[in-house]
C-alpha cells in the first residue's frame, strides 16, 4: 500500500515514510491510496483474539512495508508493557441496552490521545530504521498541558528517539505541571517557559525551522521530528479499536456479527471520528457517525449545512480538548468527499487559510450526511449530563465524555433511530475533577490532590494511581527559561556543548 498526499497526487510514498515526514512538503495529508476492505470473516477471526492480535491484523493491511514481527514489536512495546490497566487496552463499558462507552482512557495520562501516543514513537523509530539516514530523532512539543504528558510518556525510553517538553509557566494546572517536571526516562527533557501558550509555541516553531539550529543538530547525529496529531502514524491506531470494539461487541453477544452500530465520537481535530469513518468504509458494520461538538460548534455547522466557516467566537469550555476552530484532520475528509480530487482539496484548504471559509458542492453535502451526524450543547448541559449519567447509571464521566452522550441522546430523540451505540469515552474524569465534582453537585476542594480524593470517595472508583503517586514523585526537571534561552534550553537538554 501507498500514500497519497491529499494535496498533489503525484506524491506517493510508503508508510515508513508518511510516518517520519508526518506533513507532505507542499502541506498535504498523507492518506492511504485505498482502503483495505475487511469482510465478516476477517472480524470472525478476530473475535476471540487479544487486542495485541487484532492490532497486529489490523496494522498489517496499511503498514504493508513493515513485517508482522516488526509490527507485533510495536504493539507490544506500545500496549503490553504494563502502560495500560488490565489486558484490553480500550475495554467496553456498557452503560445501558443500547449504549456501550469504549474507554479511550486507561493508558498512563488517563486520556485517549495515549492509545496513539503509545504507538506512535515505535512505529516512529521503526520507520526511521526502514526509511530514515540513521539520525536519531527528536521530537519538539509546545504544550498548553495534557498532549505534552502523553506524548513524554510514549517517547520516554524508545530507542532513537529522544523528546523535549516546553509549556508555559503560566497556564497549566498544578497536575499537569507536576506529571511533566516528574517524568522518568533518559530520553526526555522538559523546561517550563516564560510567558502563555503562544509564546511558547511560536518559539518552537522558530526553532524546528532555524538553520543554525538545525545544522547543529546534524552535525551530532540528530534530526527533528513531529508527533502531531495529523501524522498517519497517530491516526492508524485508532482505527484499531473502533475495529476490536465491534469484536467485544459480538464476542460479548451484545450484536450479531455484521449489525451495523452508530459511533459517537466527542470531536476537537477531528481524528479520532475520522478514524471511526476509515474502520466503516474497510467495511466494518457502521451506520451513522455521531459527531458531537461544545459550544465550539464549528463542526455542527459544517455537516449540517456544508459551510465551514472559522469566523466566529472562540469559546473556552469545560471541554477544552475540543475548543478548537480548524479541525485540521477534517482535510483528509474532504479528500474522499471531492472523490479524492486533490486540486479541490488544495483549492479549499486555500479558501479556508485566506478568508477562514469554503463550501461543500450539494451532492458533497449529501454523501456526508450520509455517514455524518453533527450536534453541539452547551457547558450547562454537560453538566447535567454528568450527573443525570450518575443518578441514572452510578457512571462518573469526564465532560468530553459527557458532551457525546447528550449529543447522542438528541439524535436518538431528533430521528427515532434506536441503533446500539458505540460511544467514545475520551477521558477519566479524574482529569477533570472540579468540573465533574461540581456537576455532581459536590464540594470543590482548592487542592488539586484533595479533589482526587473527594471524587475518588464519591464515586467509590479509585484514583488512577499515575495521579495519585504525582505528590511523591522527585521533581526532575525545575527550570524556567525566557523565549530568548529556548534555543540554550535545546541543547542542554539533547546534552550539546
Ligand atoms: C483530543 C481529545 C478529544 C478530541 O479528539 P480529536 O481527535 O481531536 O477530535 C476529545 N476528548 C479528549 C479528552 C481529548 O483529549
Amino acid at each position: 500500500m501507498k500514500y497519497v498526499s491529499t494535496r498533489d497526487g503525484n506524491i506517493c510514498v510508503d508508510s515508513a515514510q508518511a510516518i517520519l515526514r508526518g506533513i507532505s512538503k507542499e502541506g498535504g495529508l498523507f492518506v492511504p491510496d485505498h482502503f483495505p476492505k475487511i469482510s465478516l470473516e476477517f472480524l470472525e477471526d478476530l473475535r476471540g483474539k487479544s487486542y495485541l492480535d487484532r492490532a497486529v491484523a489490523v496494522l498489517s493491511l496499511y503498514l504493508t512495508d513493515f513485517t508482522q514481527e516488526e509490527l507485533r514489536r510495536c504493539v507490544e512495546g506500545a500496549y503490553a508493557s504494563g502502560n495500560f490497566e488490565g489486558e484490553n487496552p480500550a475495554p467496553i463499558s456498557v452503560l445501558s441496552p443500547d449504549v456501550y462507552l469504549l474507554e479511550l482512557w486507561h493508558g498512563p495520562t488517563c486520556a485517549f490521545k495515549d492509545m496513539a501516543l503509545q504507538l506512535l514513537p515505535y512505529l516512529m523509530s521503526q520507520s526511521n530504521q526502514k526509511a530514515g539516514d540513521g539520525k536519531t530523532i527528536v521530537i519538539l512539543v509546545a504544550t498548553s498541558g495534557d498532549t505534552g504528558k502523553a506524548a513524554l510518556e510514549g517517547f520516554q525510553d524508545v530507542a532513537g528517539t529522544k523528546i523535549l517538553v516546553f509549556y508555559p509557566q503560566k497556564g497549566v494546572s498544578a497536575i499537569q505541571k507536576l506529571q511533566m517536571v516528574t517524568q522518568r526516562g533518559e530520553n526526555v527533557g522538559v523546561a517550563a517557559v516564560e510567558g502563555n501558550f503562544d509564546d511558547c509555541q511560536s518559539q518552537v516553531k522558530e526553532i524546528f525551522t532555524n538553520p543554525a539550529i538545525l545544522s547543529r543538530l546534524e552535525e551530532n547525529g540528530l534530526t527533528f521530528s513531529r508527533a502531531n496529531s495529523i501524522n498517519w502514524g497517530r491516526l492508524v491506531p485508532q482505527i484499531i479499536y473502533y475495529i476490536s470494539a465491534y469484536c467485544d461487541l459480538v464476542a460479548d453477544e451484545e450484536i450479531p456479527l455484521g449489525e451495523p452500530v452508530n459511533i459517537c465520537v466527542p470531536t476537537g481535530n477531528f481524528g479520532n471520528i475520522l478514524a471511526a469513518y476509515y474502520a466503516k468504509q474497510m467495511g466494518l458494520p457502521v451506520s451513522k457517525l455521531i459527531c458531537a461538538s461544545n459550544e465550539n460548534n464549528v463542526l455542527t455547522d459544517f455537516i449540517r449545512t456544508g459551510v465551514y466557516d472559522r469566523n466566529r467566537p472562540f469559546y473556552l469550555t469545560t471541554s477544552p480538548s475540543m475548543d478548537i476552530l480548524i479541525s485540521s484532520n477534517l482535510e483528509r475528509l474532504i479528500f474522499e468527499l471531492t472523490g479524492r480530487d486533490h486540486q479541490l482539496t488544495a483549492k479549499r484548504m486555500d479558501e479556508l487559510k485566506g478568508a477562514g471559509r469554503y463550501s461543500l458542492t450539494p451532492e458533497e453535502l449529501k454523501k456526508m450526511q450520509e455517514d455524518f451526524y453533527g450536534g453541539f450543547c452547551t457547558d450547562a448541559q454537560v453538566s447535567q449530563r454528568i450527573a443525570h449519567t450518575f443518578q441514572q447509571y452510578s457512571y462518573v464521566c469526564d465532560p468530553h465524555t459527557a458532551v457525546a452522550l447528550e449529543v447522542c441522546d438528541q439524535y436518538r430523540q431528533q430521528t427515532g433511530d434506536e441503533t446500539r451505540t458505540i460511544v467514545a469515552s475520551t477521558a477519566s474524569p479524574f482529569k477533570f475533577t472540579s468540573t465533574v465534582l461540581g456537576a455532581l453537585g459536590e464540594p470543590v476542594p482548592d487542592n488539586d490532590f484533595a479533589q482526587l480524593n473527594e471524587l475518588s470517595h464519591v464515586s467509590g472508583m479509585p484514583v488512577p494511581p499515575s495521579l495519585a503517586g504525582l505528590e511523591h514523585q522527585p521533581v526532575r526537571f525545575d527550570r524556567t527559561v525566557s523565549r530568548a534561552q529556548m534555543e540554550q534550553a535545546v541543547y542542554n537538554l539533547l546534552g550539546l556543548k
